[in-house]
C-alpha cells in the first residue's frame, strides 16, 4: 500500500525545525510576556484603578463599570503594541473544548479611516450566539443568545499567530436567564462556596482569615506519533483512538520507556511547547517519558483552580499546534492504543491562603496539627459521602477504557492516607485519649503528629484519591477532559464537609465545650462515620472489589453507571445548597453527558464500519485473490497446492463480513428522539461489542495478510517510529 509505506519513508527523511529558544534567551526572559498580568496593570493603570481591580480579583467581585473602561483602554493599547488585531472572549462550553469568537479592534469612523475601539462593556461582556453549543435542554433555540463575562481572576493574554495576534479574555458562558452553559461558571461558584466555609473553620481556629483559594496541579499524559501515520489512520482522525491494530511484537513489557532518555525529536517539541507556555505565563515544570512507548507527561506548577483549568485548556491547544510544527500529532485520548497504558490527568488538589499557607500541610505545633487533621477529615467526609459524584465527574466514553484497567485507579473511589496518617485517624477513632485500655492515645492540642513521609516512593499508585504529603491527588480524571469538572466537584463536596465541620464546632463552643475537646470529638465522629472510605491496600486487586462492596462503597464501572449520580436527590441538594447548579442545570449536565457518550461511540461505530468495509476487507480480499490465483497456477503446473492459508484467510474474511453486517444492523437501530438514556444504553450494550467483533477479525487478518497489502499504519510503526 503506497500511503502506509510512503509514510515510513517520509518519517525517515524528517528534518526538525530550528531550536525554539534563541541563543542566550532564558525562560525568565519570556515568562508571562504575553499576559496582561498584575505587574502590567500596575504599570499601565492609574493607582486607584489598579487598586480597585486587584480588590476585585482578590474578592472575586464584578468590575465597576468606570474601572472597566479604564482597564479596557489600557488592555487595548497593550494588546495593539503586542501586534493584536483582534480580541476574543474565550469560553469553555460543554463540548469540552475551548471556544472563541474574534472581533477586530478597528471600527471605521466615517472619514475613511478606522480607529481602535474597546470599551469597558466590550471587555466585561460579550453576546455570542449560543445555539450551536450543548445545553442539555436548558434553552430553546429561539432564545439562543448566551452571554460571556470576563473572569477577572484569570488574566487576559495574547495568542500569537503569524497572521496577526489576538487578545484573549477568559470568560464565563451563561444563558440569557443566567444558567451555566460552561465549565468555568460552576467552578467559580464551587470555589467561592468552599472558601466561605473554609474561612469559617479558620476563624474557629483563631485566625482572621484572608480569602481561601483552591489549588490545582494537573499532570497531563499524552502520546506523540508521527503525523504521516496519523493522517493515514482515519480512526485516529475521527475518534482520537485506534479502532483497529494487532498487538506489536514489542509492547511495554520491558518497562524501558518510563523515565528513559527523552528522544531528541520529542525534546525539541517539549522545549518549543514550554517556550509557548512560558510566554502565556503557564508554569511548565516537569517533563518525562511515561510508561507506554510514545507516551509522555507534562506537569505545570499548581495554580488557583480556575486559572489552572484555563491554563490546562491552553496547554492542550498549544501542544496540538506545536506538535504539528514538529511533524507529529499529539494524542490526548485516554486510550489511543489497546494493549499499552492509556493516559490520565492527575489532578492535585489543596487549599490555602496568603496567611495560613497550605491547609493540607501538617504543621509543627499541636495546634497546627489539629487544624491540618480537621481539613484532612473534611476530605475524608467529602469523598465518602460523594464518591459517586467524583466518579461521575470523570465519566466519559473514552475514560471508560482506562478506569479499572489495572493501569489507572479502579472505579471505586477510596482514599489513600499512608500508614502514618491512617494510624493517627485510627487512634482518633478509638475515642478521646485516656489512660484506660482500649482508648486512643492521641490528644488534640497536646500531642504532635508522627513525621509524615513525602517521599514519592512511598505512594500508592493504585488509589484514586491519594494523600501525597501536602495535597490530595485525584488520579481518575481522563487525559482528554477539562480539569474544571473534577475541580468543581471537589470544591463542592469540600464546601459541604467544611460547612458541616464549622457548624458542629460552633455549636459545641456555644454550649461551652473547650475548643480542643470539641475538635477531638469531631474528629472521632468524622473518622467513625466516614473512615470506611480510607483504603491503603492494592486497589487493583480482586479482593478490594469484594471488600469495597462490603464497606458499601459504590463501584460505578462505566459512564452509564456513574452519570445518574449527577441527579440523585443528595447531589441536587448539595448543588442547590451551595449554589453550584440549580436542579435544571444538574439535569442538563446529565443529559449532555449521555449525549456525548452516545455520540462518541456512534462516531467510532461508523468509523469502524467504514474502515472495515473500505480498507480492511479489500486488503483481505486482495490477498485472498492472490492466494487463489497462486493455487490455480500451481494446480495448472501440476504442483500440489496447499489450501490451508487460503482457507484461513477465507474464514477470517467471513468473520469480518458477518461482523460488519451485525455492526451495520446495530447502528441502524433507532430510539425515540427524547430517550437519551436508551440511546446511550444501546451504544454501550450493542455498538461497543459489535465494534469489538469487527476489530477481532480485522486484527486477525492483519497478522496473516501480506504486509505490502496492509493499508493501515501498524502499532509497531506508530509507537516506535518517531
Ligand atoms: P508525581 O508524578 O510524583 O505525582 P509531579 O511532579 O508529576 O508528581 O506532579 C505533581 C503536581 O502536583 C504538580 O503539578 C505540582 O505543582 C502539584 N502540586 C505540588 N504541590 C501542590 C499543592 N500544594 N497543591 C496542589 N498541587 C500541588
Ligand atoms: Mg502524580
Amino acid at each position: 500500500n503506497p500511503v502506509r509505506l510512503q509514510a515510513i519513508t517520509d518519517v525517515e527523511a524528517y528534518v526538525p525545525p530550528a531550536p525554539s529558544f534563541s541563543p542566550g534567551e532564558t525562560p525568565g526572559d519570556i515568562f508571562g510576556m504575553n499576559v496582561f498580568s498584575k505587574t502590567v496593570m500596575q504599570k499601565r493603570l492609574p493607582k486607584s484603578v489598579y487598586r480597585s481591580v486587584v480588590a476585585t480579583i482578590e474578592n472575586s467581585e464584578t468590575l465597576d463599570p468606570q474601572v472597566a473602561d479604564s482597564v479596557a483602554s489600557a488592555m487595548k493599547d497593550w494588546a495593539i503594541e503586542k501586534g493584536a488585531t483582534h480580541y476574543a472572549h474565550v469560553f469553555y462550553p460543554l463540548t469540552g473544548f475551548t471556544a472563541e469568537k474574534h472581533d477586530g479592534f478597528f471600527d471605521p469612523v466615517g472619514d475613511g479611516t478606522a480607529l481602535a475601539e474597546f470599551a469597558g462593556k466590550t471587555l466585561v461582556q460579550g453576546e455570542p450566539d449560543a445555539s450551536s453549543f450543548p445545553n442539555g435542554g436548558l434553552r430553546n433555540t429561539f432564545e439562543a443568545r448566551g452571554y460571556t463575562g470576563w473572569d477577572v481572576t484569570s488574566p487576559a493574554y495574547i495568542l500569537e499567530n503569524p497572521n496577526g495576534n489576538t487578545l484573549c479574555i477568559p470568560t464565563v458562558f451563561i444563558s440569557m436567564t443566567g444558567e451555566a452553559l460552561d465549565h468555568k461558571t460552576p467552578l467559580l461558584r464551587a470555589q467561592q462556596a468552599m472558601a466561605v466555609h473554609a474561612e469559617r473553620v479558620l476563624t474557629l481556629f483563631g485566625h482572621t482569615p484572608s480569602a481561601v483559594v483552591s489549588y490545582c496541579g494537573p499532570e497531563q499524559e499524552y502520546f506523540l506519533i508521527d503525523r504521516h501515520f496519523f493522517v493515514a489512520r482515519p480512526d485516529l482522525l475521527s475518534s482520537g483512538r485506534t479502532l483497529f491494530g494487532a498487538k506489536p511484537p514489542k509492547g511495554q513489557e520491558f518497562d524501558d520507556h518510563y523515565f528513559g532518555a527523552i528522544p531528541e525529536r520529542v525534546l525539541g517539541f517539549m522545549a518549543d511547547t514550554e517556550r509557548e507556555l512560558f510566554k502565556l505565563g503557564i508554569p511548565a515544570k516537569t517533563r518525562h517519558n511515561e510508561v507506554a512507548p510514545g507516551q509522555f507527561e507534562i506537569a505545570p506548577m499548581f495554580e488557583a483552580a480556575n486559572v489552572g483549568a484555563d491554563h490546562q485548556q491552553l496547554l492542550m491547544t498549544t501542544f496540538k499546534t506545536v506538535a504539528r510544527k514538529h511533524g507529529m500529532e499529539c494524542l490526548f485520548h485516554e486510550k489511543p492504543f489497546e494493549g499499552v497504558n492509556g493516559s490520565g490527568k492527575h489532578v492535585n488538589f489543596s487549599l490555602g491562603n496568603a496567611t495560613e499557607g497550605n491547609l493540607l500541610l501538617p504543621g509543627d505545633t499541636p495546634h497546627d496539627n489539629a487544624q491540618f487533621l480537621v481539613f484532612c477529615a473534611a476530605v475524608i467526609r467529602a469523598v465518602h459521602l460523594y464518591g459517586g459524584l467524583l466518579r461521575a465527574s470523570v465519566a466519559s466514553a473514552s475514560n471508560d477504557h482506562r478506569l479499572g484497567a489495572n493501569e489507572a485507579p479502579p472505579a471505586i473511589i477510596s482514599i489513600f492516607l499512608g500508614d502514618q496518617l491512617a494510624g493517627v485517624f485510627e487512634q482518633l477513632a478509638k475515642g478521646p485519649a485516656t489512660s484506660s485500655k482500649g482508648r486512643g492515645t492521641l490528644q488534640i492540642g497536646v500531642d504532635t503528629l508522627p513525621v509524615l513521609p513525602t517521599d514519592p516512593g512511598d505512594r500508592n499508585r493504585t488509589s484514586p484519591f491519594a494523600f501525597t504529603g501536602n495535597r490530595f491527588e485525584f488520579r481518575a480524571p481522563g487525559s482528554l477532559q477539562s480539569v474544571a469538572g473534577p475541580m468543581t466537584t471537589i470544591n463542592a463536596i469540600m464546601a459541604e464537609a467544611l460547612d458541616h465541620i464549622a457548624t458542629k464546632l460552633e455549636t459545641a463552643l456555644e454550649i461551652g465545650t473547650e475548643f480542643n475537646e470539641a475538635v477531638q470529638a469531631l474528629l472521632t465522629e468524622l473518622i467513625t462515620d466516614h473512615g470506611s472510605v480510607v483504603f491503603n491496600g492494592n486497589g487493583y486487586s480482586d479482593e478490594w472489589q469484594v471488600e469495597a462492596a462490603e464497606r458499601g462503597l459504590p463501584n460505578l464501572r462505566t459512564t452509564l453507571d456513574a452519570l445518574p449520580e449527577l441527579i440523585t436527590d443528595a447531589s441536587v441538594q448539595l448543588f442547590e445548597r451551595y449554589g453550584i447548579f440549580t436542579e435544571s442545570e444538574a439535569h442538563s449536565r446529565y443529559e449532555i453527558g449521555l449525549e456525548h457518550y452516545t455520540q462518541s461511540i456512534m462516531v467510532e461505530a461508523l468509523s469502524t464500519l467504514e474502515i472495515g468495509q473500505t480498507s480492511v476487507l479489500p486488503a483481505g480480499v486482495r490477498y485472498q485473490t492472490e492466494l487463489a490465483t497462486n493455487v490455480t497456477a500451481l494446480t495448472a503446473a501440476g504442483v500440489a497446492a496447499d489450501l490451508d492459508l487460503l482457507e484461513e484467510v477465507t474464514s477470517v474474511i467471513g468473520d469480518l463480513r458477518s461482523g460488519i453486517g451485525a455492526l451495520r444492523t446495530a447502528i441502524e437501530v433507532t430510539h425515540p428522539a427524547d430517550d437519551a438514556l436508551a440511546e446511550a444504553a444501546h451504544a454501550q450494550s450493542a455498538l461497543l461489542p459489535a465494534m469489538a467483533t469487527v476489530r477481532a477479525a480485522a486484527d486477525a487478518l492483519e497478522s496473516i495478510v501480506a504486509d505490502d497489502l496492509w493499508p493501515l499504519p501498524t502499532y509497531q510503526e506508530m509507537l516506535y517510529i518517531l
